[in-house]
């Protein structure tokens, strides 16, 4: 069997009981992106499955994933894989919205993994420290980031077991006390799989290309005790700013200068208290959740004397 065929079956699976469409009929489709368009096959899949979930009125992880595979958390690079997992929950956090039932941390011996479950998925609930096994499980990625989501499709059963997680995240306590260059809105190269930063509309691997904006911060954090460089992106940078991508263009081209938003997001953040938590990436930490623990940039007798010990 062809790729192109096999990923056209495995499609047929997902939609065999919502949509009346033929293995045949997929393929053409792949097939058209993938020739024609010269689309990467797991993009050109991506969208055929975007196209039908359209068609049925269904959500992405309504969509049963056909086999799940046995899987470590280290396993997972790619979005939509469908597995089977054991693991510990190991942090909780708030959930930002009421479509979310619950939102963390979960990990293996190989790593740790961010988790959403679904309100509407009507699924048990996990407690923190508690190893499951996951059944059926999709991954998703943002911005070159994993996680995995608990669909409607997921069965969950709790194990009399406990798992040694591999470490690597961590949590900070601090003041943000700096923002460095490159922070605030910036145009990333819009090459497959590139997405770097441009110096200038240019790209250091693809030369002059027509980059996409996005928004990130480059933050220095203080505990206190070390300095901790920390990445922000674009959903973090909104959560710590309060403004959001279309507003910060908005700035630039008013001002017909990018380096306002920067500017702006300094006076808002700096000298604030945050708890970050996340995996650690080279010498950055990528913040995955952000807790504000004070609004004061006034001076905190309390902080300020724990900072002094
Ligand atoms: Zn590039």
């Amino acid at each position: 069997m062809t790729d192109l065929r096999q990923h056209a079956v495995e499609i047929h699976e997902q939609f065999s009981e919502t949509l009346d469409v033929s293995v045949d009929d997929i393929e053409d489709r792949l097939e058209t992106l993938v020739s024609d368009y010269r689309v990467p096959i797991e993009e050109a899949r991506r969208s055929v499955v975007s196209t039908y979930l359209d068609e049925a009125g269904m959500e992405r992880d309504e969509l049963s994933g056909g086999t799940s595979q046995e899987a470590t958390v280290a396993d997972i690079d790619a979005p939509e894989m469908w597995l089977d997992l054991t693991v510990k929950v190991v942090d909780l956090w708030e959930p930002r919205s009421d479509s979310i039932a619950q939102v963390g941390l979960v990990g293996d011996e190989s790593g740790t993994v961010k988790f959403t479950k679904w309100a509407k998925s009507d699924l048990p609930e996990l407690s923190e420290g508690t190893v499951y096994r996951l059944g059926n499980v999709v991954t998703d990625e943002y911005q070159g980031r994993f996680s995995i989501k608990l669909n409607s499709t997921t069965t969950i059963e709790e194990l009399d077991t406990d798992i040694e997680v591999g470490d690597d995240t961590t949590e900070i306590e601090g003041a943000l006390v700096d923002i460095q260059s490159g922070s605030g809105l910036i145009k990333r190269c819009p090459e497959d799989d590139c997405t770097r930063v441009l110096q200038n509309g240019r790209c250091s691997e693809h030369g002059d290309v027509d980059g996409e904006f996005d928004l990130r911060i480059k933050g220095v954090l203080d505990d206190g005790e070390e300095v901790h460089e920390v990445i922000f992106d674009q959903e973090a940078t909104e959560e710590l700013t309060g403004i959001g991508l279309e507003e910060a263009q908005q700035m630039a081209m008013d001002a017909l200068d990018t380096e306002v938003v920067a500017d702006e997001m300094r006076t808002t953040v700096l000298g604030r208290y945050y708890r970050v938590v996340g995996p650690t990436f080279g010498r950055y930490v990528l913040a995955d959740e952000i807790e504000t623990l004070t609004d004061a940039v006034d001076p905190d007798p309390v902080l300020i004397k724990a900072r002094s010990l």
